[in-house]
């Protein structure tokens, strides 16, 4: 089987699929490596480090994306510029390809894989079961996400986060509120903690207030009388009446916070506002919020996906792609991820797409020419 690694051409992506050790690691699976030249670039992997780990160097995209069986990607296909033809068309028919896809949200992407035959794999549908933390990219990249956003924080603060005791007196530390307590929320409490910030968290999941604890920040108490999460784990909506009484509860908080890190998420659906234009209002000047779900519409009422701006005295950085932002550890966290990905799919030297495996089916968007995942076909039919 012919794996190949094209170079990510979204505009900002650094990170790559694979790096060098996992290419040794599948090699040793028996699967063949092919490289775009350059693809390893923007986290500072040479081609001659691919070359050393036994991988192919590859300088044409079309050539590399054409004699493929797998194609693994980090960013959803999209239309090549260059070559004039979208990613997908370049992709041999039959063939297979593993990456982020965003399937529920590009009905014409899932469609045109269809059409083109594609076997393809969504990176954000790994079912978040034991069997299946090892290909976690969710959380891998959330990991750097709410490291990333902890740090963005810290630099932009005027102030210091940690406590100082200096023969100039004492300074007191840095405040910060982490919104959302999920992988990305408790690495930003983690790291906002190391930094010597006074941290404190909110989320409505109640079971995560032993691990924000036990990272040393305080847990916001509000009682809630509904149920707050599903069978799976994920947060639910709220109703309209405990979403006003959490803004408010929040507002309370955010006025005496330095820094605010947003990263409150329900699956499938737009980011709750926690922090509407009033709350900001109130906050300190030189303060800072960092919403890490801009992407699906921002906790903040003000944020805008991808852009800084400073409103009311308070800058607020729609954070879409902060791993992207660290290219090296994210690239080598996703290509763990992949290798663990394909070693399941890969059966004695072939593609075998089981549908009774709950690893494959959860995360198999298209197959022979049909749209394959039930909730991707539900959303098409609604
Ligand atoms: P996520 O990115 O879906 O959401 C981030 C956080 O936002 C969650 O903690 C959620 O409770 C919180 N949130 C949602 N609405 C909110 C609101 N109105 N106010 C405040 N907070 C709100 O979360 P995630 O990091 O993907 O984790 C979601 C679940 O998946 C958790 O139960 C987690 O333990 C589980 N998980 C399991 C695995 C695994 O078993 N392999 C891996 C990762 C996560």
């Amino acid at each position: 089987m012919r794996v190949a690694v094209p170079k990510e051409i979204v505009a900002g992506e650094r990170r790559v699929a694979l790096v060098p050790e996992t290419v040794v690691q599948l090699g040793k699976a028996g699967l063949r490596v092919s490289v775009q030249a350059g693809a390893g670039e923007g986290a500072y992997v040479p081609d001659s480090a691919y070359g050393d780990a036994g991988a192919a160097i590859v300088d044409d995209a079309a050539r590399l994306l054409a004699e493929a069986d797998i194609v693994v990607k980090v960013q959803k296909p999209v239309r090549n510029e260059r070559l004039a033809q979208h990613e997908v068309d370049l992709l041999r028919e039959g063939s297979a390809l593993v990456s982020f896809l965003q399937p529920l949200n590009d009905l014409e992407l899932v469609r045109l894989l269809a059409r083109r035959r594609i076997t393809s794999f969504s990176m954000e549908m790994v079912p978040r079961t034991t069997r299946a933390q090892r290909m976690d990219a969710l959380s891998s990249q959330a990991t750097v996400a709410g490291y990333k956003a902890a740090v963005l924080a810290a630099d932009s603060l005027a102030k210091f986060l940690p406590m100082l005791t200096t023969a100039a007196g004492t300074i007191r530390p840095g405040r910060v509120l982490v919104l959302g307590a999920g992988v990305a929320g408790l690495q930003a409490i983690a790291t906002a903690r190391r930094l010597g910030a006074l941290v404190e968290a909110f989320d409505v999941r109640p079971a995560v207030k032993e691990e924000v604890q036990s990272l040393g920040a305080s847990f916001i108490e509000m009682p809630i009388a509904e149920e707050t999460q599903t069978a799976g784990g994920y947060a639910k909506e709220l109703s309209a009446e405990t979403h006003r009484r959490e803004i408010d509860v929040i507002r309370e908080h955010a006025r005496e916070a330095d820094a605010i890190i947003t990263t409150a998420a329900i699956p499938g659906a737009r980011a709750p506002i926690l922090i509407p234009e009033d709350t900001v209002k109130l906050m300190r000047p030189g303060a800072i919020i960092v919403d890490l779900a801009a992407d699906t519409g921002g906790n903040c009422e003000l944020t805008r996906p991808d852009q800084e701006t400073v409103c009311h005295g308070v800058r607020i950085v729609g954070a879409a792609n902060l791993p992207a932002t660290l290219p090296v550890p994210a690239s080598q966290m996703y290509s763990r991820n992949i290798a663990s990905v394909l070693l399941h799919l890969v059966k004695d030297g072939k593609l075998n797409v089981d549908f009774q495996d709950e690893i494959t089916s959860g995360m198999c968007v298209t197959h022979a020419g049909e749209v394959v995942h039930e909730r991707i076909k539900a959303r098409m039919a609604s």
